[in-house]
């Protein structure tokens, strides 16, 4: 019941955000929704380029479908044939997938990392007045940064991030050109984080101390590391830990392949923070956020989720969109999970310039 009139209700903002208002609309409405969660997710991407803030017709998103499809060559049965297997799923249209229209102009691929400042009240300043004051009164909203995130961190300061750098470099310039708020704040550009490892299986009991102590003795040196997470261990009562270590502590440890706690011997491996899709086999998002509603094979690319998988073949489906898109000319005859794949590899190599490696 409840559900019932949340529906209703989702429903109906859902319409007017749309701008519906009679029926004929609504039927366009309806084709085009459908048009669209059938395409591709790379012919989805760029209908949600190209239709921005509003929603094409269903004849106008045929014919940008048809422009798309001929500039990449693709023929269009295949669009059709997902039409036809979908069409049994027809009745179930409803909230999820209104929630998923919600998020059509979204960024596809996943969030974009976003660039961050951080302001510091000065060191020998006796400045009463708080640094988010200072900013209110110094950025003002003539300046025209976006900032999507400004958040409270240690000492007093405040972490700021925008989208485009061009916006931190206008925070800079505005706060460096501004005399007074030049002896109040002090900024700078966070840190880079340093690489990370996994200690695998660590029983729950063990504590933090036990392991630090552990690790000094490989690492002949007497700083803790600092612990960012822990996941649920393979085994029962086990959780693995993730740390991350300053760049020689984090080559010492690397040469080991295992490390003794508590006279019992513990998995060590480099991580690597890339995150994959387990559904659409993207990266830079996980299965959780993913925004499509129709699986990619990570074995064999097709529309089906990969433990379906009959297929005697293996196409990569990143490789293969990065070959079609980005002129690259990857081998694409393994699997999307492949740590050989080239795409892997140079989220890998993005990754690695985020943390300091040298
Ligand atoms: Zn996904
Ligand atoms: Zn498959
Ligand atoms: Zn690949």
């Amino acid at each position: 019941m409840q559900f019932a009139s949340r529906l209703t209700t989702s429903f109906e903002y859902y319409l007017k955000l749309k701008g519906v208002m009679d029926f004929e609309t609504l039927k366009q409405l309806m084709v085009s929704d459908k048009l669209f969660q059938t395409s591709d997710r790379e012919t989805a991407a760029h209908i949600n380029v190209r239709q921005n803030e509003n929603w094409f017709k269903p004849v106008e998103l045929g014919k940008e479908c048809d422009l798309h499809f001929t500039s990449r060559e693709k023929a269009l049965f295949n669009a059709e044939a997902t039409v036809q297997k979908n069409e049994k799923n027809e009745q179930n249209t409803s909230f999820s997938q209104f929630q998923e229209n919600f998020s059509y102009s979204d960024d596809v691929r996943g969030m974009r990392k976003p660039h961050t400042i951080l302001v510091y009240p000065a060191k020998d300043s006796s400045e009463a007045t708080s640094v988010e004051e200072i900013l209110k009164n110094t950025i003002r909203p003539e300046a025209n940064v976006k900032i999507r995130e400004f958040r409270k961190v240690k000492n007093q300061g405040v972490a700021v991030s925008c989208d485009s750098v061009k916006d931190i470099q206008s925070i800079i310039s505005r706060l460096d050109g501004d005399n007074s708020a030049k002896e109040k704040v002090s900024h700078r550009m966070p840190g880079k984080r340093h690489p990370s490892i996994i200690i695998y299986d660590l029983p729950n009991t063990i504590t933090d101390q036990e392991v630090q102590e552990a690790l000094r003795t490989y690492t002949e040196d007497g700083e803790n590391l600092r612990t960012r997470f822990k996941l649920k261990g393979r085994k029962p009562d086990t959780s693995h830990w993730v740390m991350e270590a300053p760049h020689q502590h984090f080559l010492q440890l690397k040469r080991f392949r295992k490390i003794a706690v508590n006279w019992n011997m513990f998995q060590i491996k480099e991580l690597f923070h890339v995150k994959r899709c387990q559904f659409c086999q993207a990266f830079g998002h996980t299965r959780q956020n993913c925004k499509y509603t129709v699986p990619n094979c990570g074995i064999c690319a097709d529309r089906h989720s990969t433990s379906y998988c009959r297929s005697n073949f293996q196409l990569c489906i990143n490789c293969e969109e990065s070959n079609r898109n980005s002129d690259t000319n990857h081998n694409i005859r393994h699997r999307a999970i492949d740590l050989s794949c080239p795409c892997y590899k140079k989220e890998i190599k993005a990754y690695k310039k985020t943390r300091d490696y040298l």
